[in-house]
């Protein structure tokens, strides 16, 4: 009956799972003190001393018992104002008991209400030699009288049974040694009872580098395995049409970090195993070159290419941006998304088959089992953080030997991130920016301010430039944000009248041939500003654009804002973000403009996202995880995940197999996890 209210409540049904589950924290009772000690900044505090009852007074609900405990140096009040007759009953005038408790004051004295107590022994003289663990617990479990503590009860009885077989160790003892860990065994112990608070915390910090440590172990075992045994394609040369390209039609020469990028690309797929790479790269980093540079080399080898986008818009846009450079080397280019016509689908499906099209762009219809290939060779997948793992994998079963992979982040993500959630990747950096950008200027403005900065947009477009001007959409409340989108589209529609300005404007609900014109006549020039919801947010490309203003940006995340302030500053003229906020903005928005408005480095504004959002808020990583540590924290634990990281990779490229004697630990554990059974049950 417990449990199986212990199973519901806290997912606790064995051994095992009482011992992962971690107390929240300590009472100390190591100590027993002097009652002079007490002050008025005592907190918990254990005494012991002779008892002294006084007679109950009171009535019913003002019925109250007080008692005194003396010890050498004074006296302490006691107080209870329930189980008063039990007391009466256990505990004598005269004899001498250990007392527990909070300490609050009444009437300027010290006083303890409902003391734990018990009878002194002269053994508990030194007080308890470990510090008492508290346990979390449910309103539900407490109606049936199982709380913490009656957890911590089943702990103090479970645990002192352990062996230190019972734990077996899954660390190597080198990194043990160097790292001065505590064992897996006394870790466990200490968890739950530790002497002290230094051992506690050797116990934490022994679990936390476990946890780390195991995951990095399986990741980089997943990377170096694809490494050494999977089978990949193998691109023997770079091609024709990479060099034709390169050498003839390349508009503007590559960075040095797309050439170290590219190389890295090249040498992945001439080893015959398959690539699977992440490629992070800031806004604006020109990762779209890459990828075409890299499609060309898979077309070169005789293999088709695709490039998928989490949305219709940049779908459209890739295949727009590409499709005039593939032709002056004789590539077929198609799109194909959601909503293209019957009739086509099927043509670019034959197309596929026959080897007739060498590159498909598209969104996620590129998934679907009909989509099938000739020979695929190259996947790109760009704005990476929207695909779950999932649909990744999927694109690999297109082909019997799978494709190489490239992945690349609409912004960069942190580190720690990458470490984790994309541990089984490959690693690519793009930490430069093409030459001649200019610093985008980023300023906060309140709505009062709103009309100074249509002014602003005036006096820009006067210049020649385009604006963007953003509204949040949130789910929710879609209807009421739809409303605000259509007030702030009449609003900009009076501040630019027509036939003088012309507006585009964009949103999900629209058809999406609707939204391919407004895009395009914004892409080329014809409307000077586009009003839009977050759907532009990633990856369009109008390099014309200069001013980027977002309204209620207190909405916004921080990698949204810096997603849809890369939208502006992608040519060589001067541009600016202006974030218009409400007046009264919590703690955390404040600090999300203030970052925005003092940093562009998408690598440093990610690190800050992760700090204020948490893991679990990233977007795409949810599902996927990687991130489900029980006690480590990507964020607070950043030292702790790198030295894991450091050693695990120093251990495999040693002993991929883990076949060498230190390594068995972590071998046997690993084989153990993959099987895993309970432990016995708790009855
Ligand atoms: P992102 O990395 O955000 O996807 P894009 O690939 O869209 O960036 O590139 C942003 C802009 O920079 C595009 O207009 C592109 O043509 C241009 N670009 C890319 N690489 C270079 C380069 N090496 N020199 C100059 N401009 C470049
Ligand atoms: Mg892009």
């Amino acid at each position: 009956m417990r449990a199986d209210l212990l199973k519901k409540e806290l997912s606790i049904f064995t051994f095992h799972d009482l011992l992962n589950f971690f107390p929240i924290r300590h009472i100390d009772k190591t100590k027993v003190s002097k009652i002079k000690d007490i002050n008025p900044n005592t907190d918990f505090i254990q005494v012991a001393g002779k008892l002294e009852l006084m007679p109950v007074v009171g009535e019913k609900s003002g019925r109250r018992l007080i008692a005194y405990l003396h010890d050498d140096t004074g006296m302490l009040e006691l107080a209870w104002f329930q189980g008063i007759n039990w007391v009466v009953k256990n505990f004598n005038s005269g004899s001498r008991y250990l007392v527990f408790g909070k300490v609050g004051f009444f009437n300027g004295r010290p006083q303890m209400v409902h003391p734990e107590i018990e009878i002194f022994v002269p053994t508990m003289a030194d007080g308890k030699n470990y510090l008492e663990p508290v346990y979390p617990s449910t309103e539900k479990l407490k109606a049936r009288a199982l709380n913490g503590r009656q957890i911590a009860k089943l702990t103090q009885a479970l645990i002192p049974l352990l062996k230190p077989t019972d734990i077996e160790e899954n660390i190597p003892t080198n990194i043990l040694q160097k790292l001065k860990l505590q064992n897996r065994f006394d870790a466990y112990y200490n968890i739950h009872f530790p002497k002290n608070q230094a051992e506690y915390d050797k116990a934490i910090y022994r679990l936390k580098f476990e946890e780390f440590f195991v995951a990095q172990i399986r990741l980089n075992l997943i990377r170096l395995q694809r490494h050494k045994v999977s089978r990949g394609l193998v691109f023997e040369k770079v091609g024709d049409y990479f060099n034709n390209f390169y050498n003839n039609h390349l508009p503007f020469e590559l960075t040095n970090a797309q050439k170290r990028v590219l190389k890295e690309i090249r040498q992945d797929t001439a080893m015959g195993h398959q690539m699977n790479r992440l490629l992070q790269g800031d806004v604006g980093s020109g990762k779209t070159i890459v990828a075409l540079l890299s499609m060309l080399i898979a077309a070169g080898n005789g293999y088709q290419s695709c490039l998928m986008a989490p949305t219709e818009i940049l779908a459209q846009q890739h295949y727009l941006g590409l499709s005039p450079l593939l032709k002056n080397i004789g590539l077929n280019i198609r799109l194909l998304t959601g909503s293209t016509k019957t009739k086509e689908r099927k043509e670019i499906l034959q197309g596929l088959l026959d080897d007739s099209i060498h590159i498909v762009v598209g969104t996620h219809a590129l998934i679907e089992n009909t989509v099938q290939f000739k020979n695929l060779g190259f996947v790109v997948v760009d704005e990476q953080h929207r695909f779950g793992v999932a649909q990744r994998a999927a694109l690999w079963k297109k082909s019997i030997i799978p494709p190489h992979i490239l992945v690349m982040t609409a912004t960069p993500i942190p580190r720690t991130l990458a470490m984790t959630a994309y541990g089984d990747l490959d690693y690519s950096v793009m930490d430069e920016l093409p030459p001649g950008r200019q610093v985008i200027t980023t300023v906060q403005r309140n709505e009062m301010q709103r009309f100074k900065v249509m002014e602003f947009i005036r006096d820009e477009i006067a210049k020649g430039r385009q604006a963007y001007i953003i509204y949040p959409l949130i789910e929710e409340s879609e209807k009421l944000s739809y409303e605000d989108l259509m007030q702030g589209y009449e609003q900009v529609k009076s501040y630019f009248p027509e036939p003088k300005y012309s507006i585009s404007m964009l949103h999900g609900k629209m058809p999406a041939e609707q939204k391919e014109i407004n895009m395009k006549r914004f892409v080329d020039g014809i409307t000077q500003i586009m009003v839009s919801t977050t759907v532009i947010e990633v990856g369009v490309n109008v390099p014309n654009a200069s001013v980027m203003v977002i309204e209620s940006a207190e909405k916004f995340g921080l990698s949204q804002l810096h997603q849809l302030r890369g939208r502006v500053g992608r040519g060589s003229e001067k541009s600016y973000c202006i974030l218009i906020t409400g007046s009264k903005n919590s703690r955390d928005a404040r600090e999300r403009i203030n970052i925005m408005c003092t940093t562009d480095n998408g690598f440093i504004i990610a690190e800050k996202d992760l700090e204020l959002r948490g893991p679990g808020d990233i977007e795409g990583t949810r599902q996927s995880g990687a991130l489900n540590f029980k006690i480590a924290s990507i964020v607070d634990d950043k030292d702790i995940l790198e030295d894991a990281r450091f050693e695990a990779e120093e251990i495999l490229t040693k002993d991929i197999e883990l076949v060498s004697n230190e390594n068995l630990p972590i071998k046997k554990y690993l084989q153990v996890q993959k099987g895993k059974t309970g432990w016995s049950k708790i009855s």
